[in-house]
C-alpha cells in the first residue's frame, strides 16, 4: 500500500521536485516499506523521534527536520539532518551556526516564513527573513561571515489548514513572489554565501498539486504515503 502510494506520487511530481517522506509518527516497518520502494528522503517533526529513526535505519537515507526544534534539543537532530527545513527564529539560527562550528559541520537550512492566520504556527516574517539574509551577505569587520557554519537553501511554508483553496493559493503566491523577490534583491545567482538559495518546500498530502503550480522545489508528504499517524 504504501508501496502503491508512492508509485502514484512519482509518477504525478515534476521530475525535479524532491519528494520528502513525512514519516512522524509512523513505526520503523513503514519506513523501511517506503525504503524498499527507493525512497531516500525522509522528513521528522520530533526531534527524539527523529533521532531514534536515524540511529536505526540506513545511513544512505537524507533526513529533513520540518518541526519546531528548540536550542535544547540540537544535539537530537543535528548529527543526523541533511537539512533543518523549519528555521523560525534567530536565535534558532544562532544557536544552529555555533553547534556547526563547534562540531565542524555545514547545516543546510531553509527559513520557515509564517504564512496563514493561525497563531500558533511557527516561523519569520518576511522582514526577518530579510534581515537574516542581509546579515548572511555582509561581511564582518574581520572579512569573515556572519554565519559560518550554515548554508541557506530556501524558504519553507506552510499554507493555511483550509479548503479554501483560493486562501491556499494565496498563501503559495505570497512565499513563490518572496522567493522571486529576495533572490532578485541579494543577487542570489552571484553571491557565494546564498548559491545555494533555491529550494521552495511548500505542499502536504492536501495541497501539494497547487504548489508544484507556484514553483515548489520540495514537497512534505506523509498522510499520502503512510495513511493516517499511529501513535
Ligand atoms: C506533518 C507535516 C507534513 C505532512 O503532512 P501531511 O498532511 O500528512 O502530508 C508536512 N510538513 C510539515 C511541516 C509537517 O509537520
Amino acid at each position: 500500500m504504501i508501496s502503491d502510494n508512492l508509485q502514484r506520487i512519482r509518477k504525478e511530481l515534476p521530475s525535479g521536485v524532491k519528494l520528502v517522506a513525512v514519516s512522524k509518527f509512523h513505526p520503523l516497518p513503514a519506513l523501511i516499506e517506503a525504503y524498499l520502494e527507493g525512497q531516500r528522503v525522509f522528513g521528522e517533526n520530533r526531534p527524539q523521534e527523529f533521532a531514534a529513526k536515524a540511529v536505526q535505519l540506513s545511513q544512505d537515507i537524507e533526513w529533513h527536520f520540518i518541526g519546531h526544534l528548540q536550542t535544547n534539543k540540537l544535539k537530537l537532530v543535528l548529527p543526523y539532518a541533511y537539512m533543518v527545513e523549519s528555521v523560525d527564529s534567530v536565535r534558532l539560527l544562532d544557536a544552529i551556526d555555533n553547534w556547526g562550528v563547534l562540531h565542524s559541520k555545514t547545516i543546510r537550512v531553509l527559513l520557515e516564513l509564517h504564512l496563514g492566520a493561525e497563531e500558533t504556527k511557527h516561523g519569520l516574517s518576511e522582514d526577518e527573513i530579510r534581515e537574516i539574509l542581509s546579515a548572511a551577505v555582509t561581511p564582518l569587520p574581520d572579512g569573515g561571515q556572519r554565519y559560518r557554519n550554515i548554508r541557506f537553501c530556501g524558504l519553507m511554508g506552510m499554507a493555511t489548514n483550509t479548503d479554501d483553496e483560493s486562501v491556499v493559493r494565496a498563501d503559495f503566491q505570497r512565499i513563490s513572489s518572496l522567493m522571486e523577490s529576495l533572490s532578485a534583491e541579494f543577487g542570489v545567482d552571484s553571491s557565494p554565501v546564498l548559491s545555494d538559495f533555491r529550494e521552495l518546500s511548500i505542499g502536504m498530502s492536501h495541497d501539494w498539486r497547487i504548489a508544484v503550480e507556484y514553483g515548489a522545489t520540495i514537497v512534505r508528504i506523509g498522510t499520502d504515503i503512510f495513511g493516517n499517524r499511529q501513535y
